[in-house]
């Protein structure tokens, strides 16, 4: 309620300073090997006032205050830091996905400040995947786009959040440059409308993409990601976010 969106617009400065956010991640993994490919970075809140609290109870309030910058590059910095040392403990080249808020986005320096992180951490672009949704393109702000296919070129993967949600699915693929498609777990998860998914995944084969079938929950569900031709898959079925401990043991127990 408001009550509690005042609280934690209240709690929320503190956060960062604190050290109260924490990064989980949840695997991706390709359907027919079963063979973790990459993770996406996820936000939790642990606040000592109000418990945990989910991004999507947050990330507005975040968005509003302008909080998501500090909060954006801590995101960012935390993922890929994270990524170098699982690859170097691996010797693997998974990717890491991260939610990126158009706040964000609308920041004249966010192009320099994402190459400037993956130099520091001595990570390649192609291993960095931004997430987007929708909306961030449909507001008018100049230069999303632009920024987007800049950092496209330089070999940073671009992925459609939550695909099929929102208005103009079609139109922004006119200019954007984007590598994946996520397919919103609405679809996934919908018996009824299968012909949806699939049409998200040819679609995403025609203009060149990998999809993503995201809120992979039952079988039936993997069969069909698997036999519609998705190449990647997430959802609870694989595995939940978890944190980076867990995700350790969790790389350590598939690589044997
Ligand atoms: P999203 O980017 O679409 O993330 C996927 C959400 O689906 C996550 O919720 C994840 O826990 C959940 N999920 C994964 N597999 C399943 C499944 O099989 N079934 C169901 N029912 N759900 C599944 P979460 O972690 O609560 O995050 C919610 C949203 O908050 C994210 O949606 C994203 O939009 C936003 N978010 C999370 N972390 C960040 C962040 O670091 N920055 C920004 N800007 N937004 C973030
Ligand atoms: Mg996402
Ligand atoms: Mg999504």
């Amino acid at each position: 309620g408001l009550l509690r969106r005042i609280r934690i617009r209240n709690a929320l400065p503190k956060a960062l300073v604190h050290a109260e956010f924490e990064l989980y991640f949840q695997p991706q993994i390709q359907p027919f090997s079963d063979r973790v490919l990459g993770f996406e970075a996820l936000l939790r809140w642990h606040s000592p006032e109000l418990g945990e609290v989910a991004p999507l109870d947050f990330i507005g309030v975040a968005e509003e205050s302008r909080m998501i910058l500090p909060i954006g590059t801590w995101v960012l910095q935390n993922a890929c830091a994270t990524l170098h040392e699982l690859n170097r403990q691996y010797n693997a080249d998974f990717f890491i996905a991260v939610n990126v808020s158009g706040i964000q986005l609308y920041s004249d320096t966010f192009v320099e400040e994402v190459l400037a992180i993956l130099k520091e951490n001595v990570l390649s672009p192609h291993l960095l995947e931004l997430e987007i949704t929708e909306s961030v393109l449909l507001s008018h702000e100049r230069g999303t786009i632009q920024k987007l296919n800049m950092l496209y070129a330089h070999g940073v993967r671009i992925a459609l959040d939550d695909f099929g949600t929102g208005f103009s699915s079609l139109g922004m693929l006119k200019d954007l440059k984007i590598t994946t498609l996520k397919i919103d777990k609405s679809f996934v998860q919908d018996k009824k409308n299968l012909a949806l998914m699939e049409m998200m995944i040819r679609l995403g084969h025609i203009i060149g993409t990998q999809t993503v079938a995201e809120g992979v929950e039952t079988e039936e569900q993997m069969h069909q990601a698997r036999r519609l031709g998705s190449e990647r898959v997430q959802g609870f079925l694989t595995a939940r976010p978890m944190p980076l401990s867990a995700l350790k043991s969790y790389i350590s127990s598939r690589t044997e």
